[in-house]
Order: C-alpha cells, then sequence, then structure tokens
C-alpha cells in the first residue's frame, strides 16, 4: 500500500517538474530558443538510455517478453499516433486562445504521457529505487517539454503562471497511467517485462520521432548530439553510482 503512496507521490512530481519549464519565460530578454534545441538533445540522451536501463531490467527477468513488449510498444504509439495525428505545438497554441480542440489536445498528451506513465509505474514493480531513478529520468525530461509549451503559449498572452499550469497539465496523465500499471504487473507479475518493454519502445519511438526532429529544429547537429551523449553517459554513471 504504501508502495502506491509513493508510485503516486513519485508519478505527482514528474508533472509538477513539467511546470518548472515556464520558469526560462521570466528571463526579461527573452529565451534563446536555441537552448531548447539543446534541451531536445539532453532529453533524448536521457530517455535512451532510461528506455535502454528498462529493457535490461526486463531482460534479466524475461527477454522475450521484454523483446515482445517493444515491439508491441512501438505499435501502440504508431496506431495511436493515426488515430490523434497532428502537431502538438499548434494545439497548445490553440488552446492558449480559446480552448478549442481540448480533445485532441488531452489526446496527444496522453499519448505522450503514456509511454512515461508507464515506464515510471513498471519500473515500481521491479525495484523502488529502479522506479524512483526512471522516475527522475522523466521528472528532467519533462522540464524542456514545459519551455515547448511556454514558448508557445507566453507570447500569444498567457501569464507565466498559467503557463506553467498548462505544462504540469500536460503530464497529468503520467500519475494518472503510473498507478494502474504498477498495480498491474505487481498483481500479473509475468507481465513486468512486457511492461518494460512496451514503456521502452514506447520511449524509443517519441526520441526518434518527436524529441529528435524537434530538437534538430532550433539547433545545429552537433550540437544536439553533444548534449544527447554526454546525457546518456550521465545517466550511465548515475546508474554505476547509484547501483540501479
Ligand atoms: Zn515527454
Amino acid at each position: 500500500m504504501s508502495t502506491v503512496l509513493f508510485v503516486a507521490l513519485a508519478s505527482i512530481g514528474t508533472a509538477l517538474a513539467t511546470g518548472l519549464g515556464a520558469l526560462p519565460l521570466i528571463a526579461p530578454r527573452g529565451f534563446d530558443r536555441r537552448w531548447l534545441g539543446i534541451a531536445g538533445g539532453v532529453t533524448g540522451g536521457i530517455m535512451l538510455a532510461a528506455a535502454f536501463r528498462l529493457i535490461s531490467e526486463g531482460i534479466a527477468v524475461g527477454p522475450y517478453r521484454t523483446i515482445a513488449g517493444i515491439l508491441v510498444g512501438a505499435l501502440l504509439i504508431w496506431f495511436a499516433e493515426r488515430f490523434v495525428g497532428g502537431d502538438e505545438e499548434q494545439y497548445f497554441a490553440d488552446m492558449a486562445q480559446g480552448g478549442r480542440k481540448a480533445f485532441l489536445v488531452l489526446g496527444i498528451m496522453t499519448l505522450h504521457s503514456f509511454a512515461e506513465g508507464l515506464g515510471i509505474g513498471v519500473s515500481f514493480g521491479g525495484r523502488p529505487g529502479f522506479g524512483l531513478f526512471v522516475a527522475l529520468a522523466i521528472a528532467v525530461h519533462n522540464i524542456p517539454e514545459g519551455i515547448a509549451i511556454s514558448l508557445v503559449t507566453v507570447p500569444k498572452g498567457m501569464p507565466v503562471w498559467k503557463a506553467a499550469l498548462y505544462s504540469v497539465f500536460s503530464s497529468l496523465p503520467q500519475p494518472l497511467i503510473a498507478v494502474p500499471a504498477y498495480l498491474f504487473v505487481t498483481v500479473a507479475r509475468p507481465f513486468l517485462p512486457v511492461g518494460l518493454g512496451i514503456a521502452a519502445g514506447a520511449m524509443i519511438w517519441m526520441v526518434m520521432a518527436e524529441i529528435l526532429p524537434d530538437a534538430l529544429c532550433e539547433t545545429d547537429t552537433r550540437a544536439v548530439a553533444l548534449a544527447g551523449t554526454i546525457a546518456a553517459a550521465v545517466m550511465v554513471l548515475l546508474q554505476v553510482l547509484l547501483r540501479v
């Protein structure tokens, strides 16, 4: 029972971290979008390292179930994206202006946060320390997402505090998915490696389809690649030092 509460708190914490992304918008001289590209590279590196950490955790329990999970994760996002489609930033801009397309926005956010919530939930199903590590990685990754949302909404006249609120709102599917996912793999143990694989597959997809293409729009390839590679190395260093 106490772990359920911990999973809920950790995933609410990752959602709140998204709100920190609005803070750079307070800067009087504005926010240099090149930093968004660098942040995207960092995020990509963190998410790839976290995804492969989920995979190695799954392989230790059930290698073939993990591999099947990776493919299921990719398929899930494939079908979900065909169903929802469209440009995330545009929807946030629309939402800031008049609350139109709110359902689509909700759909896209749920889709994107699905893998992250699942990743947090199933990794707590493995070991609590491991779950916390994955939650921290996702919390750091959420900050640039908050920046991206704030960069679309604040110039359109939204106050920074409200942009922070919208950013947190965009990550709310994370706690909503993390808790049931945790409960499910605790009850249905054989699904733990499948769940780890699904989360990892969906995260790899997200890096390829969203995070890196977005980052490359903001700054040059070498900066993104350098930021991503260093972030991945730091993640592995943390795994070694913290033994998670
Ligand atoms: Zn995300």
